[in-house]
Protein backbone atom coordinates (compact mmCIF):
# COMPACT_ATOMS: atom_id res chain seq x y z
CA UNK A 1 0.00 0.00 0.00
CA UNK A 2 2.60 2.15 0.85
CA UNK A 3 3.58 1.57 -2.72
CA UNK A 4 0.83 3.14 -4.53
CA UNK A 5 0.74 5.82 -2.42
CA UNK A 6 4.53 6.54 -2.91
CA UNK A 7 3.56 5.76 -6.68
CA UNK A 8 0.80 8.59 -6.53
CA UNK A 9 2.67 11.30 -5.15
CA UNK A 10 6.02 10.94 -6.84
CA UNK A 11 3.32 10.84 -10.64
CA UNK A 12 4.67 13.74 -12.89
CA UNK A 13 3.94 12.40 -16.01
CA UNK A 14 2.24 9.55 -18.07
CA UNK A 15 4.87 8.73 -20.91
CA UNK A 16 5.83 5.83 -19.31
CA UNK A 17 2.71 4.14 -19.90
CA UNK A 18 2.13 1.11 -21.30
CA UNK A 19 0.34 0.31 -24.35
CA UNK A 20 -2.87 -0.13 -23.96
CA UNK A 21 -3.44 2.28 -20.76
CA UNK A 22 -5.08 5.41 -20.49
CA UNK A 23 -2.74 7.76 -21.30
CA UNK A 24 -4.57 10.76 -21.79
CA UNK A 25 -6.01 11.71 -18.11
CA UNK A 26 -4.50 14.72 -16.54
CA UNK A 27 -1.95 13.93 -13.74
CA UNK A 28 -3.50 15.76 -11.59
CA UNK A 29 -6.80 14.58 -12.21
CA UNK A 30 -8.70 12.69 -9.03
CA UNK A 31 -9.24 9.68 -11.15
CA UNK A 32 -5.82 9.13 -12.51
CA UNK A 33 -4.61 9.29 -8.59
CA UNK A 34 -6.94 6.59 -8.30
CA UNK A 35 -4.60 4.38 -10.06
CA UNK A 36 -4.18 1.19 -10.12
CA UNK A 37 -8.53 1.21 -9.87
CA UNK A 38 -9.46 -0.65 -13.13
CA UNK A 39 -12.26 1.39 -13.47
CA UNK A 40 -10.66 4.34 -15.05
CA UNK A 41 -10.07 2.03 -18.17
CA UNK A 42 -11.30 3.81 -21.91
CA UNK A 43 -13.77 1.74 -23.52
CA UNK A 44 -12.61 -0.25 -25.98
CA UNK A 45 -9.69 -0.10 -24.74
CA UNK A 46 -7.08 -3.47 -26.04
CA UNK A 47 -5.23 -4.92 -23.29
CA UNK A 48 -3.26 -8.43 -22.92
CA UNK A 49 -3.87 -10.64 -19.80
CA UNK A 50 -1.71 -13.34 -19.09
CA UNK A 51 -4.13 -17.00 -17.99
CA UNK A 52 -2.11 -19.83 -17.59
CA UNK A 53 0.56 -18.23 -18.77
CA UNK A 54 -0.80 -17.85 -22.21
CA UNK A 55 -1.25 -13.91 -22.95
CA UNK A 56 -5.30 -13.35 -24.16
CA UNK A 57 -6.48 -10.34 -25.64
CA UNK A 58 -8.71 -8.08 -23.50
CA UNK A 59 -10.96 -5.41 -24.04
CA UNK A 60 -12.67 -2.35 -21.72
CA UNK A 61 -16.41 -3.30 -22.06
CA UNK A 62 -17.90 -1.02 -19.61
CA UNK A 63 -15.90 -0.05 -17.49
CA UNK A 64 -14.36 -3.67 -16.97
CA UNK A 65 -11.75 -5.52 -18.41
CA UNK A 66 -13.12 -8.65 -20.63
CA UNK A 67 -11.50 -11.82 -22.28
CA UNK A 68 -12.00 -13.02 -25.41
CA UNK A 69 -13.97 -16.11 -24.80
CA UNK A 70 -13.23 -17.61 -28.68
CA UNK A 71 -9.36 -17.09 -27.64
CA UNK A 72 -9.88 -18.76 -24.59
CA UNK A 73 -11.85 -21.58 -26.44
CA UNK A 74 -9.49 -21.63 -29.30
CA UNK A 75 -5.98 -21.95 -27.21
CA UNK A 76 -6.26 -23.02 -23.41
CA UNK A 77 -9.51 -25.20 -24.11
CA UNK A 78 -8.90 -26.29 -27.18
CA UNK A 79 -9.31 -29.91 -26.29
CA UNK A 80 -12.79 -29.32 -25.26
CA UNK A 81 -15.93 -28.64 -28.20
CA UNK A 82 -17.88 -25.87 -28.28
CA UNK A 83 -20.80 -27.64 -26.68
CA UNK A 84 -18.71 -28.42 -23.81
CA UNK A 85 -17.57 -25.05 -22.90
CA UNK A 86 -20.81 -23.41 -23.48
CA UNK A 87 -23.12 -25.81 -21.08
CA UNK A 88 -19.87 -25.53 -18.58
CA UNK A 89 -20.30 -21.78 -18.77
CA UNK A 90 -24.01 -21.27 -18.21
CA UNK A 91 -23.40 -23.92 -15.67
CA UNK A 92 -21.00 -21.51 -13.56
CA UNK A 93 -23.77 -18.86 -14.17
CA UNK A 94 -21.18 -16.80 -16.42
CA UNK A 95 -23.12 -14.43 -18.40
CA UNK A 96 -21.31 -13.51 -22.55
CA UNK A 97 -21.29 -9.96 -23.42
CA UNK A 98 -21.58 -10.02 -27.01
CA UNK A 99 -19.29 -7.70 -28.71
CA UNK A 100 -20.29 -5.01 -31.00
CA UNK A 101 -19.30 -4.76 -34.55
CA UNK A 102 -16.33 -2.26 -33.74
CA UNK A 103 -15.50 -4.09 -30.89
CA UNK A 104 -15.18 -7.77 -33.36
CA UNK A 105 -12.85 -5.87 -35.38
CA UNK A 106 -11.19 -4.19 -32.00
CA UNK A 107 -10.30 -7.90 -31.73
CA UNK A 108 -9.51 -9.36 -35.07
CA UNK A 109 -6.72 -6.93 -35.69
CA UNK A 110 -5.51 -7.76 -32.00
CA UNK A 111 -5.20 -11.21 -33.46
CA UNK A 112 -7.62 -12.37 -30.71
CA UNK A 113 -9.95 -14.40 -33.62
CA UNK A 114 -9.63 -15.07 -37.09
CA UNK A 115 -11.32 -12.44 -39.47
CA UNK A 116 -13.70 -14.85 -40.35
CA UNK A 117 -15.22 -15.16 -36.89
CA UNK A 118 -18.55 -13.35 -37.02
CA UNK A 119 -19.04 -13.20 -33.03
CA UNK A 120 -17.40 -12.87 -29.88
CA UNK A 121 -18.36 -13.30 -26.75
CA UNK A 122 -16.65 -11.37 -24.03
CA UNK A 123 -15.99 -13.11 -20.57
CA UNK A 124 -14.38 -11.32 -17.26
CA UNK A 125 -11.03 -12.18 -16.33
CA UNK A 126 -12.43 -13.88 -12.90
CA UNK A 127 -15.31 -15.99 -14.91
CA UNK A 128 -12.25 -16.87 -17.44
CA UNK A 129 -10.18 -18.01 -14.47
CA UNK A 130 -13.42 -20.01 -13.24
CA UNK A 131 -14.50 -21.51 -16.78
CA UNK A 132 -10.64 -22.31 -16.92
CA UNK A 133 -9.91 -24.02 -13.66
CA UNK A 134 -13.15 -26.32 -14.44
CA UNK A 135 -11.53 -28.09 -17.14
CA UNK A 136 -7.72 -27.31 -16.41
CA UNK A 137 -7.65 -27.16 -12.17
CA UNK A 138 -6.40 -24.82 -10.02
CA UNK A 139 -3.34 -23.22 -11.88
CA UNK A 140 -0.93 -23.44 -8.76
CA UNK A 141 2.20 -21.16 -9.31
CA UNK A 142 4.92 -23.12 -10.49
CA UNK A 143 7.13 -23.95 -7.39
CA UNK A 144 10.57 -23.09 -7.69
CA UNK A 145 13.42 -24.11 -5.71
CA UNK A 146 14.79 -22.08 -2.80
CA UNK A 147 16.79 -19.54 -3.61
CA UNK A 148 15.99 -19.79 -6.83
CA UNK A 149 17.11 -17.60 -9.39
CA UNK A 150 16.09 -16.64 -13.04
CA UNK A 151 19.16 -15.63 -15.08
CA UNK A 152 18.61 -12.88 -16.87
CA UNK A 153 20.32 -10.34 -19.63
CA UNK A 154 19.49 -7.22 -22.16
CA UNK A 155 21.16 -5.67 -24.67
CA UNK A 156 20.87 -2.07 -23.65
CA UNK A 157 23.83 -0.49 -24.47
CA UNK A 158 26.45 -3.22 -24.00
CA UNK A 159 24.21 -5.61 -22.23
CA UNK A 160 24.39 -7.37 -19.29
CA UNK A 161 23.90 -10.46 -17.77
CA UNK A 162 22.60 -11.40 -13.73
CA UNK A 163 20.69 -13.10 -11.68
CA UNK A 164 16.88 -12.08 -10.78
CA UNK A 165 16.25 -13.53 -7.35
CA UNK A 166 12.02 -13.33 -7.25
CA UNK A 167 12.50 -13.92 -3.01
CA UNK A 168 14.10 -10.56 -2.95
CA UNK A 169 10.92 -9.06 -5.57
CA UNK A 170 8.93 -7.48 -2.61
CA UNK A 171 8.65 -4.27 -4.05
CA UNK A 172 8.68 -2.53 -7.58
CA UNK A 173 12.11 -0.95 -6.67
CA UNK A 174 13.80 -4.11 -4.76
CA UNK A 175 17.38 -4.38 -5.82
CA UNK A 176 16.68 -7.67 -7.01
CA UNK A 177 19.14 -8.32 -10.07
CA UNK A 178 22.48 -9.19 -9.00
CA UNK A 179 25.20 -8.21 -11.72
CA UNK A 180 26.66 -11.63 -12.67
CA UNK A 181 29.68 -9.37 -14.35
CA UNK A 182 30.25 -7.12 -10.84
CA UNK A 183 27.97 -8.93 -8.24
CA UNK A 184 25.95 -5.62 -7.42
CA UNK A 185 22.66 -5.50 -6.58
CA UNK A 186 19.90 -3.44 -9.22
CA UNK A 187 16.39 -2.97 -9.46
CA UNK A 188 14.81 -4.67 -12.94
CA UNK A 189 14.40 -0.73 -13.83
CA UNK A 190 18.36 0.31 -12.92
CA UNK A 191 19.45 -3.29 -14.31
CA UNK A 192 18.96 -2.23 -18.01
CA UNK A 193 20.75 0.81 -17.78
CA UNK A 194 23.61 -1.15 -16.39
CA UNK A 195 26.14 -2.61 -18.62
CA UNK A 196 29.48 -4.23 -19.06
CA UNK A 197 31.12 -3.98 -22.15
CA UNK A 198 33.33 -7.15 -22.76
CA UNK A 199 35.25 -8.81 -25.17
CA UNK A 200 32.37 -9.84 -27.30
CA UNK A 201 29.44 -7.57 -26.84
CA UNK A 202 28.45 -5.65 -29.05
CA UNK A 203 26.89 -1.86 -28.18
CA UNK A 204 23.08 -1.62 -29.08
CA UNK A 205 21.66 2.46 -28.75
CA UNK A 206 19.00 2.15 -26.28
CA UNK A 207 15.67 2.56 -27.32
CA UNK A 208 15.22 5.98 -25.16
CA UNK A 209 11.74 6.50 -25.75
CA UNK A 210 10.74 3.36 -24.55
CA UNK A 211 14.16 2.62 -22.06
CA UNK A 212 12.13 2.28 -18.93
CA UNK A 213 10.23 -0.51 -20.06
CA UNK A 214 12.44 -3.58 -18.69
CA UNK A 215 10.02 -6.26 -19.33
CA UNK A 216 10.75 -5.87 -22.68
CA UNK A 217 14.33 -5.58 -22.31
CA UNK A 218 15.11 -8.23 -19.44
CA UNK A 219 15.16 -11.56 -20.70
CA UNK A 220 16.05 -15.12 -19.27
CA UNK A 221 19.53 -16.19 -20.82
CA UNK A 222 18.49 -19.61 -21.41
CA UNK A 223 15.91 -19.45 -24.35
CA UNK A 224 14.93 -23.17 -24.09
CA UNK A 225 13.88 -22.87 -20.26
CA UNK A 226 11.33 -25.43 -19.34
CA UNK A 227 7.73 -24.20 -19.28
CA UNK A 228 7.24 -24.07 -16.06
CA UNK A 229 10.33 -21.55 -15.31
CA UNK A 230 8.80 -19.56 -17.89
CA UNK A 231 5.44 -19.13 -16.61
CA UNK A 232 7.23 -18.32 -13.47
CA UNK A 233 9.07 -15.70 -14.79
CA UNK A 234 5.91 -14.26 -16.63
CA UNK A 235 4.58 -14.36 -13.23
CA UNK A 236 7.30 -11.79 -11.68
CA UNK A 237 7.00 -9.77 -14.30
CA UNK A 238 3.25 -9.23 -13.87
CA UNK A 239 3.79 -8.33 -10.29
CA UNK A 240 3.96 -4.79 -9.25
CA UNK A 241 3.13 -4.02 -12.82
CA UNK A 242 0.74 -1.37 -12.68
CA UNK A 243 2.62 0.84 -9.97
CA UNK A 244 5.68 0.35 -11.54
CA UNK A 245 4.33 1.96 -14.48
CA UNK A 246 4.14 5.14 -12.32
CA UNK A 247 7.61 5.11 -11.49
CA UNK A 248 9.85 7.82 -13.28
CA UNK A 249 13.41 6.52 -13.74
CA UNK A 250 16.26 8.85 -14.13
CA UNK A 251 18.96 7.75 -16.23
ZN1 LIG B 1 27.70 -5.09 -13.15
Amino acid sequence: MSDLVCAARRLTRMDSLPAGRDSSASPSSKQELSYPNPKNLKPNQVGETVLYGIPIVSLVIDGQERLCLAQISNTLLKNYSYNEIHNRRVALGITCVQCTPVQLEILRRAGAMPISSRRCGMITKREAERLCKSFLGAHSPPKLPENFAFDVSHECAWGSRGSFIPTRYNSSRAKCIKCSYCNMYFSPNKFIFHSHRTPDSKYTQPDAANFNSWRRHLKLTDKGCQTEILHAWEDVKNTYMYLLVRFIVLP
